[in-house]
């Protein structure tokens, strides 16, 4: 088994920029298991499956064959060997991602492929479940948190940056939900490992997330 860190925690807690930042300061690779769950949904979304019927998504797995690469060390996610990252973070997609990662079969394929990435490279993998189910061994486990208030702002922020129009206290909503689905559901729920290391980043930069995140991994 290769080195890995696991780094889990709710949604917008920025996990995928501290993990890209981590990987790259030590030279690992970086795995956003959550871009795998949004290329099934973007699956299912095609074919119009509704994200609450779970008879309507198993029998629609075996048709998505998703995989992973890496281009300028970023990742990139072939869903039946189409490239689809752009179409990874609309509203539509990040809502069918949390409803069908729900679902045991889902999660059983995608789990597979996250763990055969594992076994021979040392990565920073990103998701709800990589310290708890996925890598449970994982050199350095942590849990990052925010409030969903500062979650919720960090979102708002990159919105207007982008000139999309937004309501901070609907993104706020919107991301209660979206924790309250990971956290409740029967399958792999959201939760921190018991042996874990929790951040709360909610009054610290990205860089001193980062930073501690090295510094815990260093003196392993
Ligand atoms: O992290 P991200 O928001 O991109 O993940 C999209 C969705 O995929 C989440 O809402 C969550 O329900 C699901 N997910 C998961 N397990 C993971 C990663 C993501 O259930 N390891």
């Amino acid at each position: 088994m290769a080195n890995s860190i696991a780094i889990d925690g709710p949604a917008g807690a920025g996990k995928s920029t501290i993990a890209k930042i981590v990987s790259k300061k030590l030279g690992f690779i970086y795995i956003d298991t959550g871009a795998m769950y949004r290329a099934m949904a973007v699956h299912l979304t095609r074919l119009g499956v509704d994200g609450n019927d779970f008879a309507a998504i198993e029998a629609n797995i075996d048709s998505a064959d998703i995989s992973i690469g890496h281009e300028n060390g970023e990742q990139v996610v072939y869903l039946n060997g189409e490239n689809v990252n752009s179409q990874l973070r609309t509203e539509e997609v990040s809502s069918m991602a949390s409803k069908s990662s729900a679902n045991a079969k889902v999660r059983e394929k995608l789990v597979e492929l996250q763990r055969k990435q594992a076994k021979t490279t040392d990565v920073v993998m990103d998701g709800r479940d990589i310290g708890t189910v996925v890598l449970p061994d994982s050199n350095l486990k942590v849990y990052l948190t925010a409030s969903s208030r500062v979650r919720a702002e960090r979102r708002y922020k990159e919105m207007i940056e982008k000139g999309e129009q937004c309501d901070l206290d609907t993104i706020e909503k919107d991301i209660i939900e979206r924790d309250h689905r990971d956290m409740t559901r029967e399958n792999s729920p959201l939760k921190k490992a018991d042996d874990a290391v929790e951040i709360d980043s909610s009054y610290m930069t990205i860089e001193e997330v980062a930073d501690k995140i090295i510094s815990l991994y260093n003196n392993l």
